[in-house]
């Protein structure tokens, strides 16, 4: 379906003579979905989005095919992956979660499918389809949706907001207000962290924004000699003084110094608080269901039977092409030595190389690639009752902009579609 070009300019009639039941800034997917389910409970509703086009980042998620939510409909196993913020989401769970958000999907006609990991995707729909369905729904619920909308700012009258002020002097009247204007990831797409300083100014608390679920780098520097290669079923551990910190089993990315892929950036949120401390060490074991013993067994077994071939062709039936070199450099082993003359020694290192590969973290990547934020509004200012501002009485948020993130599979999606299911509902019957 080809998208309308939304209303550009507001009309001062329109604006000055209205007094909305909920406004709403920012049409991410948290906004958009708490819009569709207050105008359905008979609220009248605007969004106010500061794009040319809701959901720009919606539309790359999932590598743009949108891992919509997770397959996990157990309430308390679902939250438990947000660590100890995850109580808070139990009351919207039990309200809108992911069986109802699977259903809604469905009723709207978008079938879903799961893959590995639980992880719920449109049937051979993308990004985009769920965009437009999104749209859809707003246009369907008559919801006044204003795009290239900037604000200048929210007037407060006591525990109230009073209007929203745009910059061309507009302004905008609500009983109820919602923000949901997502975190700092990937400001391109909009998310600049606007409604942390509204929040701030109004007397909420702001739990410091951090990058998470982001790759990272390494300073090994030879890495850059492996370009980009894909990891499956590798076991990645994080260590800092010695001891085992974190550890993932599943798929990374190795883009030179540039580490990727679900179990680099499900670890990036506790290596990000490891390397505050210092040195932070990842070690690669690239055959997890071998054990020591047993790999030792398997290269004994390789190098006999190939004792003529070199290294480098023995090697290949171990690891990916674009490794072996970097083994046979860090082994020390000439790339043409036969496999009868491999040593003990030699044979030790490269075990030690393929289960314990050794990298140094550098730092994170930062805002601008990471999937997500963590930190933002304090939980403790917000009742999950109701998901309203416990400082504002008029004010809803939604979404990423709240202290909540969690792992890749769907699970942060799942926090708009939930928060904002439940926020628009509690806007529109408040
Ligand atoms: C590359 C990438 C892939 C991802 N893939 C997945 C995935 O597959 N599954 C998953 O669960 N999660 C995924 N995520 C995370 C997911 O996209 C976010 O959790 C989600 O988009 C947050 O939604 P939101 O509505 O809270 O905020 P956002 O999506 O950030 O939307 C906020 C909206 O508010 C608008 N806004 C901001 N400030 C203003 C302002 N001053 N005035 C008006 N409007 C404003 C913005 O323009 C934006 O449209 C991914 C994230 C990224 C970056």
């Amino acid at each position: 379906m080809q998208m309308k070009k939304p209303k550009k300019k507001i009309k001062e009639t329109v604006i000055r003579s209205k007094q909305y039941d909920l406004a709403i800034i920012g049409a991410g997917p948290a906004g958009m979905m708490a819009a569709i389910r207050a105008s359905e409970c008979g609220a009248d509703v605007v969004l106010l989005e500061k794009n040319h086009t809701p959901g720009a980042k919606l539309l790359l998620t999932g590598k743009e095919r949108c891992n919509i939510t997770n397959a996990e409909t157990d309430v308390m196993e679902f939250s438990a992956n947000f660590g100890k913020n995850g109580k808070f989401l139990i009351s919207t769970l039990y309200r809108f979660g992911t069986k109802e958000t699977i259903d809604f999907f469905h009723k709207n006609e978008m079938k879903t499918i799961t893959e590995r990991g639980g992880r719920i995707f449109p049937e051979g729909g993308t990004a985009k389809d769920v965009q437009e369905l999104f749209y859809r729904l707003i246009k369907k619920n008559n919801i006044a949706l204003f795009t290239d909308c900037t604000i200048n700012s929210i007037s407060q009258k006591g525990n109230m907001i009073e209007k929203i002020i745009l910059a061309n002097r507009d302004e905008i009247k609500a009983k109820n207000y919602l923000l949901s204007t997502g975190g700092l990831s990937y400001p391109q797409t909009g998310s600049t962290g606007d409604g942390y300083i509204w929040a701030k100014q109004m007397g909420h608390t702001i739990i410091q924004p951090e990058p998470a679920l982001t790759p990272l780098f390494v300073k090994e520097k030879w890495m850059d000699e492996i370009g980009r290669l894909r990891l499956k079923n590798v076991m990645i551990s994080v260590y800092q003084d010695n001891k085992k910190q974190d550890s993932r089993f599943g798929e990374a990315l190795i883009s030179g110094s540039f580490l990727g892929g679900p179990i680099i950036l499900d670890m990036s949120k506790k290596i990000g608080k490891l390397l505050k401390n210092g040195h932070t060490q990842l070690f690669i074991d690239f055959k997890p269901a071998l054990s020591f013993e047993k790999l030792d067994k398997r290269l004994l077994r390789d190098f006999e039977k190939h004792n003529k071939k070199g290294a480098k062709n023995i090697l290949s039936e171990l690891l990916p092409q674009k490794l072996i070199p970097i083994f046979l450099k860090l082994s020390k082993i000439d790339p043409l030595k036969k496999g009868r003359e491999i040593t003990k020694e030699e044979r030790n290192k490269l075990r030690l190389l393929l289960k314990q590969f050794p990298l140094t973290v550098k730092c994170l990547s930062g805002f601008n690639n990471a999937i997500i934020t963590s930190g933002g509004i304090s939980l403790k200012n917000i009742d999950p009752k109701t998901m309203r501002s416990k400082i504002i009485q008029n004010l809803f948020f939604a979404g990423e902009i709240i202290d909540m993130d969690g792992p890749t599979g769907g699970y942060n999606l799942q926090v708009c579609w939930s928060t904002g299911y439940f926020a628009g509902e509690n806007a529109a019957e408040s």
